[in-house]
């Protein structure tokens, strides 16, 4: 068995979104899982739309996730390669020159499908003899280069969706190198593969119909066909299409909202699989827990409310020392500890700091109430306790109870009706900020 070499092969014409993502944690999950190396390949060849700053984002990007990589591989470093391939496929009578133009092949395909007839490319250009070809060029057309598929089947035995069986006659003959002469995804992609000794080559279903043609293409090029894994798209919660909300959203978006990497991990680590989503907070434990056998060909939904979900979970178990960089300057460990079981992002830290140490809008809405909490302020040092004894002394002096008692204090104290513990806040607002925020106004 050759080791397990897998890669994540995006085009930096954009910068990578949710669905991009899950492709790269799942090769990322499963190089770890297995011991093998995880290849980030750049798939540049179409240079017109490639820059360097997307190609920086997406390893950005990637860094965000925490998914590091073994080896770098750039498709426009390597065109020597592809020359040389499409050298032995002309050689061996697999690659052949075509001369239609994309509008000729249009109507080609409306003739065809008007016939109720498979659009597969008919083949025309391999009539053509040496004096039509010369011809041709000599009228200023420059060929295309097609792959010749042999005819059959073409199985394989995939990680997701077991066998699968492809009737070649249903598949065009796939254009390897354009006019201009760049080559094109199936034509490099399958170089690098078998050239970097990729073992398996997971992705998502989209390319199932390429891999048939990508198999023979390995053959005919002498390369080992690797293993293929084909996942579910991913489908919005409500099952319409790719998810517009999450799935498109690019990952420096979901940065930008305070998204915590590990709850993306954990939900993308699972979605489409058959083992439950949990919250993890390190990429050790998704690997432990990864089986890509346990994928499905079911789609995978993606709810953001999810990614909601195990973001707080995630937040309300961090260590402060975990997080401490991205709090506010000066955020103690008894200020995070107060606050991180309210949370829902980490930003929210942020409106939560000014009301233990600065100055916030306070409303009063209970003057007998917060009279005798002024009145009922023991001296410090404050501990967890205080609070209690505080609003004990004020229900006895007032009467109040309940949400009567506990909403106008926590109104004046903190400026909202909600938010963490009072216990845990009161200490950490301290004795002036209370008695200031408690004080009536005139
Ligand atoms: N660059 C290709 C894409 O983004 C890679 C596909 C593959 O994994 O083979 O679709």
């Amino acid at each position: 068995m050759s080791p397990v070499a897998v890669r994540f092969a995006p085009s930096p014409t954009g910068r990578l979104h949710v669905g991009n993502a899950r492709g790269a944690l799942l090769n990322w999950l499963f190089a770890r899982k297995h011991g093998g190396s995880f290849l980030l390949r750049l798939d540049d060849t179409d240079t017109a739309r490639s820059t360097e700053e997307f190609a920086k984002g997406i390893e950005a990007d990637l860094r965000w996730l925490g998914l590091d990589w073994d080896r770098y591989a750039k498709q426009s470093d390597r065109f020597a390669l592809y020359t040389e391939a499409t050298e032995k496929l002309k050689a061996s009578g697999r690659l052949y020159p075509c001369y239609e133009t994309s509008e000729e092949l249009q109507l080609r395909r409306k003739i065809q499908l008007s016939q109720k007839k498979p659009p597969v490319y008919d083949r025309a250009a391999l009539k053509l003899t040496a004096e039509d070809r010369a011809a041709l060029e000599k009228d200023g057309r420059q060929p295309h280069w097609r792959f010749k598929l042999n005819g059959g089947t073409v199985v394989w035995d995939d990680i997701i969706h077991g066998r699968v069986e492809i009737d070649m006659a249903s598949l065009s003959d796939p254009v390897l190198v354009r006019s201009d002469g760049y080559p094109l995804y199936t034509l490099s992609s399958v170089v690098d593969d078998g050239d970097l000794k990729i073992s398996h080559v997971i992705r998502g279903e989209d390319h199932v119909t390429n891999t048939a043609a990508q198999i023979q293409l390995f053959e005919a090029l002498g390369y080992a066909v690797p293993t293929f894994g084909h996942f579910s798209l991913l489908l919005d919660a409500e099952g319409g299409g790719l998810s517009k909300r999450l799935g498109s959203l690019s990952l420096g978006d979901l940065r930008e909202q305070g998204v915590e990497p590990m709850a993306l991990n954990s939900l993308l680590a699972r979605l489409g699989s058959a083992d439950p989503v949990e919250a993890q907070a390190e990429l050790p434990a998704l690997i432990a827990g990864f089986d890509l056998s346990r994928f499905s060909r079911a789609p995978a939904r993606l709810d953001p409310h999810d990614l909601d979900l195990l973001n707080a979970k995630l937040l309300h178990g961090t260590d402060f020392a975990a997080v401490r960089d991205r709090l506010p300057a000066g955020a103690t460990e008894a200020f995070w500890l107060a606050i991180r079981g309210n949370l829902g992002r980490l930003s929210e830290a942020a409106d939560w700091w000014p009301v233990v140490n600065g100055e916030i809008e306070t409303v009063q809405e209970d003057p007998a109430v917060l009279a005798a909490a002024v009145e009922a302020l023991p001296p410090e040092p404050w501990d967890a306790t205080t609070w209690k004894a505080l609003t004990q002394a004020v229900a006895a002096k007032t009467g109040a109870k309940g949400k009567a008692l506990f909403h106008p204090l926590r109104l004046a104290l903190t400026g909202r009706d909600k938010g963490p513990e009072m216990a845990q806040l009161l200490p950490l607002i301290g004795r002036d900020r209370a008695v200031k925020r408690l004080s009536v106004k005139q």
